[in-house]
């Protein structure tokens, strides 16, 4: 099925782009993939740090949007709901592909999300996905280690204290 989604602003005076009234910029896809590239020509070795680094600030950029969407209808979200509402929804209406909690433990804890058809196939786009993944987690759990378990037409990232 293919539909148009709800809850996108175009602000004609100021060419903004706007979703629970925070700015967003639709890219290609091809973006990542040459941002990518361009960095790790610059940087070398550094590139998987630096893209795990913009990763997580994407996620938590995707975690202050979808709280400042509920406070407009005046709701606060419970974490499990918050985390469920970012990976599958957040992640899924971006255009990151097909995005599944498969596994969302806030006790132990551990989560564990499945990406596939991302827009970023190889292992340096994994990286910063690990990134995002690990910035939408941070916002309840604090400190916490993002691991890729599974590479290849789907990933796997576990997530633990
Ligand atoms: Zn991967």
């Amino acid at each position: 099925m293919k539909r148009t989604l709800p809850n996108l602003l175009l602000d004609d005076e100021t060419g903004e782009l706007l979703t629970a009234g925070r700015r967003f910029v639709l890219l290609p896809a091809g973006f990542f993939i040459t941002s990518l590239e361009q960095i790790e020509k610059i940087v070398g070795q550094a590139a998987p740090a630096l893209l795990f680094r913009i990763g997580c600030g994407i996620g938590e950029e995707y975690v202050n949007r979808i709280v400042c969407a509920a406070k407009e209808y005046g709701e606060t979200l419970d974490p499990d709901l918050l985390l469920l509402e970012a990976y599958e929804n957040a992640l899924y209406q971006s255009g990151f592909g097909i995005v599944r909690l498969r596994e969302l433990d806030l006790e132990k804890p551990r989560i564990i999300v499945e990406v596939a058809n991302s827009p970023t196939k190889d292992e340096k786009g994994c990286e910063m996905f690990r990134g995002i993944i690990t910035g939408i987690a941070t916002r309840d759990l604090g400190e916490c280690v993002c691991s890729e378990v599974e590479h290849g037409e789907t990933c796997v990232f576990k997530v633990v204290k």
